[in-house]
């Protein structure tokens, strides 16, 4: 996608802080961080939001199987948040598909 922020990321048009990279996903630290250890996992193929993505269940597995690996190299040991936005409710503001790992600290039981 042309006009997509996290795509420029992945094709390193725009810098970022990597975290982990593979043939399929990217992993890089959130610009802006909610907790000590805030960590975004995107597919390196474009979808748009969770949903979209569903068209590849498996990529879908492969990405939250690597966000469990990522929260362990990031020492996250006793515990961590996975979240994925998706569409204006959940206020999504970049719309390509990507996982919050969000850990580091007790994190709120407030979720919404
Ligand atoms: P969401 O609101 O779920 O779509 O999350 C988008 C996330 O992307 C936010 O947490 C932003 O802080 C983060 N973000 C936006 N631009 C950048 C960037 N250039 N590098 C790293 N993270 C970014």
């Amino acid at each position: 996608m042309d006009d997509c922020l996290f795509c420029k990321i992945i094709e390193g048009k725009i810098p970022s802080s990597k975290v982990y990279e593979d043939e399929k996903v990217y992993a890089f630290r959130d610009i802006n961080p909610q907790a000590p250890v805030h960590v975004l996992v995107v597919p390196k193929a474009h979808y748009s939001d969770v949903k979209d993505a569903a068209k590849d269940q498996a990529l879908l597995g492969y990405l939250f199987a690597k966000c469990g690996e990522i929260a362990e190299s990031e020492g996250l040991k006793n515990g961590f948040r996975l979240i994925t936005n998706c569409g204006d409710d959940a206020c999504q503001s970049v719309h390509h598909m990507h996982v919050h790992i969000l850990g580091g600290t007790k994190l709120t039981d407030k979720m919404g």
